[in-house]
C-alpha cells in the first residue's frame, strides 16, 4: 500500500531518506558519486564498453546487459490511522499528527534492467573510428554553464580562434568581448563556467562529447571532431533563465558556427520570439520533452503543449526519457506528434561541476543522447544535411511496444542503425 505517499512532497521524502536532491531544469541530481547513492544498486553491471574509461561500466545507456537493479525505498505509513487523527465533535478531521517513522515504515520495490535497452553505440564507434573522412561540427549547449576545465571535457570545448583572450577587445567583431569559449547570457559576460550552479549543462556536455579513453566516462561523439559551444542562458541551481537570454543564445550559436543546439529546458508558456528564432534557423534543435507535472507525472504534450518541445518545425527533434527496463520513465512527457523518440534518461552518469561525476535523471539527460548521436552522424559524413541526419535517426529507431502511441517513431535511439542508414552500410 502506497496511499500515504501522497501526503509527502518529493522534497520531503528525499529529506527523510537522506538523499541529496535539487530541482533543476528537467532533471534531478541523485548523488555526487555513484557509490554514495544508497537507495538503489547499480554497477558494475556493464562490461567492455570503453575499457580505458573506468566509470563507463556505469553508463547503462550506452551498453545495457541487464545486470542493474533499482531498489527504491518508500514510506509505507497509514497516516490516517485513528491514533494520528483527531476529530472534532462533528466527526470532522481537525488535526493530523505525523506518525513516528521507523524501519518498519519503509517498503521496497525494484526495477530490473533489460539487456539491449541502450543506444547501441559500441558498433557505431567501431564504424566511425574506421572512417577515413570525418568533418568537424560545433554543438551549442544552451543551458547553465559548463565546467570547461573538467578533465573529461577540456578537449571537447569550442575555441573561438578569432578572439584573443583577455585583451578587452572584441577581436572578431561578433559583438562579444573576449568570448574565447562561448558566452554567458545569464550574467552578460564571458564566464561560461561559474561553479556548482553549472552541473546541469556540464552533465549534458559530458554525454554529448566527454573524451573517450582517458578515464572517467565515455561521451557519445568523438571530440576530436565534435566541439561543444558553451552558452549559459540558465543560472542558479533552479536553472531559471529568461526569454531574452535564450533568444540571444540561439542567435549567438547560429552566428558563430553551431550546427546543432541542445535545449534541455522548457516552459509551459509559449514565446513567439523564441519560436520564430528556431523556425528561421538552419540549426537542428534537440529538445527535452519535459518532466511531467508538479507531481513529476509525465503527460501528453500534444494536448498540453510545452515549449520549445511541442514546436512542430522540421528542425526540432524532441526526446522522451526511457528507463533501463524499456519503459518510459513515469516523469517523462510524451506525445505521438510532438515527441519524436525516446532515449535513456534515468540514472545517467556524466560529468559535473568541479571535475566531478554524478548521476542525474530526466528528459534533460535524454536529449543529449540524441544530440551526441546527431553530432557523431553529421561528423561521419562529408555531405549529409542536418535534415538527413535527423531522418536517419528517426527511421532507424529500435521499436519498443512500450513506446507505441507515445512517441512519433514508437522507438528509442539506435546510433549504430542510424549510422548505417546514413552511410548506406549493412
Ligand atoms: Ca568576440
Ligand atoms: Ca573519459
Amino acid at each position: 500500500m502506497r496511499r500515504s505517499m501522497k501526503l509527502f512532497s518529493a522534497a520531503v521524502l528525499g529529506a527523510i531518506l537522506g538523499l541529496e536532491s535539487a530541482v533543476l531544469p528537467y532533471s534531478t541530481v541523485l548523488a555526487s558519486q555513484p557509490t554514495t547513492y544508497r537507495a538503489f544498486e547499480v554497477g558494475p553491471g556493464l562490461d567492455n564498453l570503453s575499457a580505458a574509461d573506468e566509470m563507463a561500466d556505469y553508463q547503462w545507456a550506452l551498453k545495457n546487459n541487464g545486470r542493474i537493479r533499482r531498489t527504491q525505498k518508500y514510506l509505507n505509513i497509514d497516516s490516517l490511522d485513528s491514533i494520528y487523527v483527531h476529530r472534532d465533535e462533528n466527526g470532522a478531521v481537525d488535526q493530523v499528527a505525523l506518525p513516528p517513522i521507523g524501519p518498519g515504515n519503509f517498503a521496497t520495490s525494484s526495477t530490473d534492467a533489460v539487456a539491449g535497452i541502450d543506444i547501441n553505440i559500441q558498433p557505431a564507434w567501431k564504424q566511425y573510428d574506421a572512417l577515413e573522412q570525418k568533418r568537424e561540427i560545433i554543438v551549442a549547449v544552451i543551458d547553465t554553464g559548463i565546467d570547461i576545465t573538467h578533465p573529461d571535457l577540456k578537449d571537447a570545448i569550442w575555441v573561438n580562434s578569432d578572439e584573443i583572450a583577455g585583451d578587452g577587445i572584441d577581436n572578431d567583431g561578433n559583438g562579444y568581448v573576449d568570448d574565447v569559449n562561448g558566452w554567458n547570457f545569464f550574467d552578460n559576460n564571458n564566464s561560461v563556467y561559474t561553479g556548482s550552479d553549472d552541473n546541469h549543462g556540464t552533465h549534458g556536455a559530458g554525454t554529448i562529447a566527454a573524451t573517450r579513453g582517458n578515464g572517467g566516462i565515455a561521451g557519445i561523439s568523438d571530440n576530436t571532431y565534435v566541439k561543444i559551444m558553451p552558452i549559459k542562458a540558465l543560472g542558479t541551481s533552479e536553472g531559471k533563465g529568461d526569454t531574452q537570454a535564450v533568444l540571444d543564445a540561439i542567435h549567438y550559436a547560429q552566428a558563430n558556427g553551431a550546427s546543432i543546439c541542445n535545449l534541455s529546458f522548457g516552459s509551459t508558456h509559449s514565446d513567439e520570439t523564441i519560436a520564430k528564432a528556431i523556425k528561421d534557423s538552419k540549426m537542428l534543435f534537440v529538445v527535452a520533452a519535459g518532466n511531467g507535472d508538479a507531481n513529476s507525472v509525465g503527460y501528453d504534450i500534444d494536448k498540453n503543449a510545452v515549449f520549445p518541445a511541442s514546436l512542430p518545425y522540421d528542425n526540432v527533434l524532441t526526446v522522451a526519457n526511457l528507463m533501463f527496463d524499456g519503459n518510459l520513465d513515469e516523469s517523462s512527457n510524451f506525445g505521438v506528434q510532438s515527441v519524436d523518440l525516446a532515449a535513456p534518461g534515468v540514472y545517467i552518469l556524466s560529468t559535473c561541476a568541479d571535475g566531478k561525476y554524478a548521476y542525474m535523471s530526466g528528459t534533460s539527460m535524454a536529449a543529449p543522447m540524441v544530440t551526441g548521436a546527431a553530432a557523431l552522424l553529421y561528423s561521419a559524413t562529408p555531405t549529409a544535411t542536418l535534415s538527413q541526419v535527423k531522418n536517419a535517426i528517426l527511421s532507424s529507431v529500435h521499436p519498443l511496444d512500450t513506446l507505441s502511441g507515445k512517441v512519433l517513431t514508437g522507438g528509442m535511439l539506435d546510433v549504430d542503425a542510424a549510422l548505417r542508414a546514413l552511410l548506406g552500410t549493412k
